[in-house]
């Protein structure tokens, strides 16, 4: 559903992405995961039309992002990081104005509103002007205009970035449900919860180049499955085995205080880039 090869972008002298290639499944919960600056956004900008590649090909369900533009954005709806929407306007007038811009019958956009209102459980606030809504409720507005003309791909960027954990886990739910329906879903996030949660597929971008790419349970076997933090000379040291009884042994005659805990992908990160994620 989404091929890229080689793809590149430079900002004068910066190399933002360094001929990355991937490919993501019809269907499939794909998470790119990345620190700050890593390429995540625009890997999207480009996908979306929004910045020209410097080199490379980007196609999404067939039409290649470059030379067949218009065809190529009839099958995405994206979540900006931004949350773009009119705020002087009600969420009813945000979505009918997104279905006029993609030249949909009004008959078909009022269905569309009402059924993904519903699928947000925003129902209630169709007439609300978008100023007097939660950051939750505008990030669920974004997700529903996303949705309207009916794409077969979604581009999620950060959806959850500044929510509360409930929020989020929310927000999460709906994501899931929206994949479950068909749609492919491409999700951007510096959240290592949040792509072990949701992802299928996880692909790790660190300084414009990909690093890793699987199931998180492939990414994290490879890493062990127990983690133990210990405090050394003022720096986390974190030592990794295959079974809890490994671990344990390890700490039989160890006086420190330290945290055993399950290996997750921020650990297969740590390994493979020396950095966290989350930094
Ligand atoms: P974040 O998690 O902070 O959103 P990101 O992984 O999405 O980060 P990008 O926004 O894609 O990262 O940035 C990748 C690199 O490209 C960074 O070095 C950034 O400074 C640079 N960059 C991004 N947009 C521009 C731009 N319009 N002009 C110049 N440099 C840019």
């Amino acid at each position: 559903m989404i091929n890229i090869e080689k793809l590149s972008k430079n900002y004068k002298k910066n190399e933002a992405l360094k001929d990355i290639s991937l490919t993501v499944k019809k269907g499939e919960l794909f998470a790119y995961l990345g620190p700050n600056g890593a390429g995540k956004t625009t890997t999207i900008r480009i996908l979306t039309g929004l910045t020209h590649k410097t080199g490379g090909t980007a196609y999404l369900n067939g039409f290649d992002i470059s030379k067949e533009t218009l065809k190529a954005k009839r099958q995405y709806g994206v979540v900006p990081q931004s949350t773009n929407l009119d705020h002087e306007l009600s969420v009813y007038e945000n979505l009918y104005i997104h279905g006029l811009l993609y030249h949909m019958q009004g008959a078909k956009i009022k269905e569309r509103i009402d059924m993904l209102l519903s699928y947000v459980a925003l129902k209630d606030r169709k007439k609300s002007p978008v100023k007097e809504l939660s950051g939750g409720m505008k990030r669920r507005v974004l997700i529903a205009r996303a949705l309207l003309h009916e794409p077969v791909i979604l581009f999620l960027d950060e959806p959850t970035v500044g929510l509360d954990a409930t929020i989020r886990r929310r927000i999460w739910g709906l994501i899931k449900k929206i994949q479950q329906d068909g749609t492919t879903v491409f999700l951007t996030t510096h959240y290592i919860e949040e792509a072990e949660f949701l992802a299928d597929r996880v692909a790790f971008i660190d300084k414009g180049t990909i690093v890793a790419v699987g199931t998180p349970h492939h990414l994290m076997e490879k890493q062990g499955a127990w983690a133990i933090d210990l405090i050394e000379n003022g720096q986390v040291e974190t030592q990794y085995f295959n079974t809890r009884e490994d671990a344990d042994q390890y700490n039989v005659n160890r006086h420190k205080s330290y945290t055993l805990r399950r290996v997750n992908l921020e650990d297969v990160f740590l390994t493979l880039t020396g950095k966290k994620v989350t930094e």
